[in-house]
């Protein structure tokens, strides 16, 4: 029989239950008991879903109240200190205080606490907290979590299988306070791994999934070795337990033969993104190895073709037989929104190519079922599959001729001088002081300017009362910046509800959801348009808006575009065209916005490409073409500028040194990127390589309510003309100010334009 399996299921609920449940803790509108009672309702619906939706395989501990990485740090005891844990189960307090960080008003925890520091789970845009480990670390098990969840479910008749994160996965994703190597610490945390399998296998369970994700990166010899011994300690360590080791989100590829050597019952395959293996998995697997085979893709929001998947199970089942496989997710479905049905008012042919969590379950069981009873058990759904598949390939809406033929045609012309000849004709017609100040586009989203784009979408007020209040607002912001003496002005986004949706709302080929939600990090969701259909632009996005800006003003308005490859990485993407082709297609209908806005009499335009890097495969064999692409990309969109527009670029990271010369390719005119608060070490990147064009190093931190002073951003100006010719460095902030109050925003901005000024003084006297 084949086993229809899961992964793992979205933790947040229907209507993001989950961060109404803390959101209501955090404010102190509810208790801890209601939190928790909150999150084992969530946990007891999960289940009874899956089950009903013909899953036997069913994951728990895949639930965390904020994240699964901090809660495994949590279960193995490796809390810095001070946070407030002394042994035991770790109280709530603990867990958000390193989440989230902590004022210090709850019992036993210090003054002011930071939190953990956050990154991408792989090449994911869920975040995952850091885990901090002492050189010396020693792990406990505070709390066998996996064996509580369990029991939990076993409680609704509901013998899942428990997911553990495995130990070196956690070990790989967290960092030493030296800096040292992780691994070290291996052997000091499989005992409490072995301890939580004994537990979990005394209180009945039969499969445990271990995710292994770091199987799909480039390992050393050492890592793969780390890999092995851990797991064959595991396996003896819990010996009546079948272990499931799972990986996903790429090939193992090289990592291959070292996951097939593992003495585990089960290896789980992401086929939406590993296909690759397939073949050397069927020459080289144990006939006795469970197979789990990722055919219905858990990153992305598409129907499964079931036809297609069949085939590849039946390929499968020839050489093996059906007895050793399951059918599942390529990955824990944590990454898709959780039920299509939600969607009323999804377009509705759409709607009929997509398939969210729920309905990516109701695939697996179909798909588990055909392997075992024969197509005809499952005829009405091929049949479906196969009628969603077709219309979705014929349909004469996804493809429109002229977007197609323009993105294969040979590039247009890009910018037709080099910077240096730019650079002359830019200073002539600009005029700017030395180190021009600016900011990054967006200023206060205020509970007004919110209410205002609410009551448009509500049609509490018409078109032109719209207009109307957006133009004040504009000239409120334009009048200030001058009054403050600001040189290079922006409109200040009012307009927008997210970079990516205001653009993806005003281009075909968008589609969005009312309820789409994917969790990003603790309480925080994000619903990413859906680009369905070739991408064109019907009309002007930001012109009307930006001129309307430049009219009131003599110095030059900054128009602000998010870029082609962060509308792409922010978005559920089609998969029946290369992602680079989908780009092209964003890349051209910006390009026509920078032209049209040059035209307007919009001497600066900034093309925003924050997730530039966050694109960047995990396998370094694959990120010469992305890179290559991508650069492709951002310079099609820049390059009708002509030579006296000001190409501006804002990236807010702080990890730069390895793409630091395809940054440089991009050729922008001038780029803004985060460094306040790094205090300027991201400049180490520009020590041993000369970028040749303007950079603006951010010199006030956005992320924090603090205003700065005027002599702290002077002292980051000077670190950073060390790096940077004067005559090229730019004065702003680290990102836009969308999320800052306008009592924070007007002091530090003040401040900025007094340090550029105490800045051209001393370069005068030099
Ligand atoms: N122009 C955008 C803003 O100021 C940039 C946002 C971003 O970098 N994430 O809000
Ligand atoms: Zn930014």
């Amino acid at each position: 029989m084949a086993i229809a399996s899961n992964l793992g299921f979205p933790r947040i609920g229907d209507r993001r239950a989950l961060k109404t449940a803390l959101e209501a803790f955090w404010s102190g509108r509810a208790g801890e008991g209601e939190l928790i009672a909150a999150a084992a309702r969530l946990r007891a619906e999960h289940w009874n879903r899956q089950r009903r939706l013909g899953i036997s395989h069913i994951p728990s501990g895949d639930f965390a109240l904020y994240d699964h990485v901090l809660e495994t740090a949590c279960m193995l005891g490796a809390i810095p200190p001070g946070y407030g844990w002394t042994g035991g189960p770790v109280p709530l307090a603990t867990l958000f205080a390193l989440a989230r960080g902590a004022r210090g008003t709850e019992a036993g925890i210090a003054p002011t606490l930071p939190a953990l520091e956050m990154t991408k789970w792989f090449d994911t845009n869920y975040h995952y907290l850091v885990p901090m480990l002492a050189p010396d670390q020693r792990f406990v098990l505070t709390e066998n979590r996996p064996r509580a969840a369990f029991e939990e479910a076993l409680a609704h008749g509901v013998r899942t299988r428990p997911v553990l994160l495995g130990p070196v996965t956690f070990l790989k994703l967290a960092k030493r306070e030296d800096g040292g190597d992780t691994l070290a610490l291996l052997d000091a945390l499989l005992p409490v791994y072995a301890e939580i399998l004994t537990g979990l296998a005394e209180a009945g369970a039969h499969w445990v999934q271990i995710d292994e994700p770091c199987f799909a990166l480039d390992l050393t010899e050492a890592e793969r070795s780390a890999l092995s011994r851990a797991h064959a300690a595991l396996a003896a360590a819990a010996p009546r337990l079948s272990i499931l080791l799972a990986s996903y989100f790429g090939p193992l590829a090289d990592n291959l033969p070292t996951a097939l050597a593992l003495p585990v019952a089960g290896l789980h395959l992401d086929l939406a993104r590993g296909a690759a293996d397939l073949d050397a998995v069927l020459e080289g697997a144990r006939a006795d190895l469970w197979l789990s085979l990722g055919v219905v893709d858990g990153r992305n929001v598409w129907r499964t073709d079931l036809r297609a998947a069949l085939a590849t199970l039946r390929r499968v089942a020839d050489r093996r037989g059906t007895r050793r496989l399951m059918v599942a997710p390529s990955c824990s479905l944590l990454h898709v929104p959780m039920d299509l049905e939600a969607e009323d008012a999804l377009d509705p042919e759409v709607k009929s190519w997509l398939a969210f969590a729920v309905q990516k379950l109701a695939e697996v069981a179909t798909l588990a079922r055909a392997l075992d009873e024969g197509e005809g058990a499952v005829a009405s759904a091929l049949k479906a599959s196969d009628a969603a598949v077709a219309g979705r390939r014929g349909s004469a809406r996804v493809h429109d001729p002229a977007v197609a033929a323009r993105a294969a045609a040979a590039d247009p012309p890009g910018r037709s001088a080099p910077y240096r000849d730019r650079r002359i004709v830019q200073r002539r017609t600009l005029a700017l002081p030395p180190f021009p100040t600016t900011t990054i586009g967006s200023f206060p989203q205020t509970e007004a300017v919110r209410r205002l784009r609410a009551d448009r979408e509500a049609g509490r007020i018409d078109d032109d009362a719209y207009t109307e209040a957006m133009k004040r607002l504009i000239a409120e912001a334009i009048a200030w910046q001058e009054e403050i003496g600001l040189d290079v002005l922006v409109h200040g986004e009012f307009e927008r509800n997210d970079m990516v949706k205001y653009f993806g709302e005003r281009l075909s080929g968008f589609a969005f959801t009312k309820h789409g939600w994917v969790q990003s990090y603790g309480s925080r969701c994000v619903a990413p348009p859906i680009i369905w259909g070739d991408v064109a632009r019907p009309a002007p996005i930001t012109v009307a808006w930006t001129a309307y800006a430049q009219s009131l003003t003599t110095k030059p308005v900054k128009g602000m575009l998010t870029g082609p490859v962060t509308m792409l990485q922010w978005s559920f993407v089609r998969d029946d065209l290369p992602r680079e082709t989908v780009c092209r297609q964003i890349a051209l209908a910006i390009r026509d916005e920078v032209d049209d806005l040059q035209r307007a009499g919009i001497r600066m335009v900034q093309i925003d490409e924050p997730a530039f890097r966050e694109g960047l495969p995990l396998r370094r064999a694959d990120r010469r073409r992305y890179l290559d692409w991508a650069v492709a990309c951002f310079r099609l969109a820049a390059g009708a500028a002509r030579d006296e527009t000001q190409i501006h670029t804002h990236m807010c990271y702080s990890e730069f040194n390895d793409i630091i010369a395809e940054i440089a390719a991009l050729d922008a005119d001038v780029i803004s990127i985060e460094t306040a608060r790094s205090r300027m070490e991201l400049l180490d990147a520009f020590a041993s390589f000369a970028y040749p064009n303007e950079i603006g190093p951010g010199v006030y931190d956005i992320h924090s309510p603090r205003v700065p002073a005027a002599e702290e951003m002077v002292r980051l100006l000077r670190i950073a003309r060390r790096r940077i010719p004067a005559d090229r460095l730019w004065v702003n902030p680290d990102c836009g100010l969308k999320t800052r109050r306008w009592e924070e925003v007007r002091p530090a901005l003040a401040n900025m334009v007094t340090a550029a000024r105490t800045l051209r003084a001393e370069l005068a006297t030099e």
